[in-house]
């Protein structure tokens, strides 16, 4: 078989470096002759892990020291549900950009008042709403970064007179973050930082403890915090690979040197989808993600779909169909994905082309 280039949404493409450590680590954990999914999660070789772990996290996005980060089990699904226990105690506001944001509302509205502030639901989320007020009674206004389905992304940090929520799950470690802003960054690592089964939060101390409920214990940000994500066992594999990958992306630069690359791929790919007539992109210009290209066939073309997904695949390309609820074509360019990876899609894409060419 020839090179694959694994375009998919999540999981995500890791570097093969991180892939490789752990292949070692899971015969032998640093020396200690014991796999790294047997080896105690009290011992002191672990231990080191999770410190270097959360020193990577604060180092390459620059995490001031009124945040802590912690570990969890339970996926962003899980902390949306956290996000309402630990701050939600008279009324929360919601910017309504896709499927997700609209989950992390509906887990709020089960425990109280929550509204979606603004939406972009009415052209099915291909865009970011801007002319909205955030009220100023609200106990926190949450946003979703980068909306992974439909491909679209907020460009800068929102000013909110609240504090600020965000689920940064598809586009944490692709660009900088101005850390001080926000109360609570949080998301799933399997989109950019690792694989499935561990989420992190990135949290301001002294957002916390300001409601009344009574919050079970394994939702508790507190506990975590206190804890230093051992309160019960942690997913060490997760927790591992995602050393690995920080420990990759700071040795390939961090997030200034990513950033580059990221946004050279990405303006590559819509570079290609806006000059090739046979395909057109389906998110606002202005909003048009870094890490999720959403695009379908142009007008006139749609029969050609399922033509051009199975040419893709027979050139190598994976996970480039669309979300159902979308349609057409998703490539993610996670930071693992390489500029290589992104210029085999644009020759595929012109390949197709010179085929079809009225
Ligand atoms: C994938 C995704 C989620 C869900 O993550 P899980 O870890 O599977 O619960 C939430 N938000 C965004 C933006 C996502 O892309």
């Amino acid at each position: 078989m020839g090179k694959l280039h694994v375009f998919n949404a999540g999981p995500c493409l890791l570097p093969q470096v991180a892939i490789d450590k752990t292949i070692d680590a899971l015969k032998d954990f640093k020396g200690t002759g014991i796999s790294l999914i047997s080896v105690s999660h009290r011992s002191k070789e672990w231990g080191e892990v999770m410190d270097e772990c959360r020193s990577l996290w604060k180092e390459i996005l620059n995490i001031p020291d009124t945040h802590e980060v912690v570990f969890l089990g339970g996926g962003a699904s899980m902390e949306f549900l956290c996000v309402a226990m630990n701050y939600l105690e008279h009324k929360a506001g919601y910017l309504e950009t896709g499927v997700w944001a609209r989950k992390a509302l509906k887990e709020a509205q089960g425990l109280g008042n929550a509204v979606a502030v603004a939406s972009s639901a009415d052209r099915n989320f291909s865009y970011i709403p801007k002319d909205y007020q955030i009220p100023s009674d609200l106990d926190y206004f949450h946003v979703t970064t980068n909306n992974t389905i439909y491909g679209t992304e907020l460009k800068s940090d929102p000013e909110s007179p609240v504090p600020l929520i965000a689920d940064m799950s598809s586009d944490i470690l692709s660009r900088k973050v101005d850390v001080s802003k926000y109360a609570l960054i949080y998301g799933g690592a399997q989109k950019n930082a690792g694989p499935a089964g561990v989420s992190f939060a990135i949290i301001r101390k002294d957002s916390l403890g300001k409601v009344s409920r009574h919050i079970p214990t394994m939702l508790d940000y507190r506990v975590h915090i206190d804890k230093e994500s051992m309160f019960n066992t942690p997913p060490v594999f997760a927790i591992f690979v995602m050393n690995e990958t920080l420990k990759w992306l700071k040795s390939i630069g961090g997030i200034d040197a990513i950033h580059e690359l990221d946004v050279r791929k990405a303006e590559t790919l819509y570079a290609e989808i806006d000059r090739n007539s046979l395909f057109t992109g389906t998110a606002a210009r202005e909003d048009r993600s870094i890490m999720n290209v959403c695009f379908v066939m142009s007008e006139g073309n749609e029969q050609l779909q399922d033509e051009f997904l199975s040419f893709s695949k027979a050139h190598g390309m994976v996970g480039i169909k669309g979300h159902r609820s979308v349609g057409g074509f998703r490539a993610s360019l996670y930071n693992a994905c390489t500029m290589e990876d992104v210029e085999a899609l644009v020759a595929c894409m012109q390949e197709f082309e010179k085929i079809h060419k009225k």
